[in-house]
């Protein structure tokens, strides 16, 4: 058997991202959202959430919006 993994898990699970690499704003807002929500009691009960969550939460919709905005500014007309 194994004795020890090559390395511990880190205390904070992230993603898998090479240094020096930025995320796009929205992904790094959902990661952000999505790393407290998954340690906020008040955010995981569906019937409650924190400030700092819905803070998170709109930020990272804002951010999504406008990247989808973007695309599809960019994109050629796709409509029939
Ligand atoms: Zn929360």
């Amino acid at each position: 058997m194994n004795e020890r993994k090559e390395q511990p898990a880190p205390a904070e699970r992230r993603p898998a991202v090479a240094a020096g690499i930025r995320l796009p704003p929205a992904q790094e807002a959902y990661d952000r959202y999505t790393l407290h929500a998954t340690r906020c009691w008040a955010c995981r009960d569906i019937d409650r959430s924190c400030l700092t969550g819905t803070e998170l939460h709109r930020a990272w919709r804002e951010l999504a919006e406008n990247a989808l905005d973007r695309l599809a500014g960019e994109a050629p007309p796709h409509r029939q």
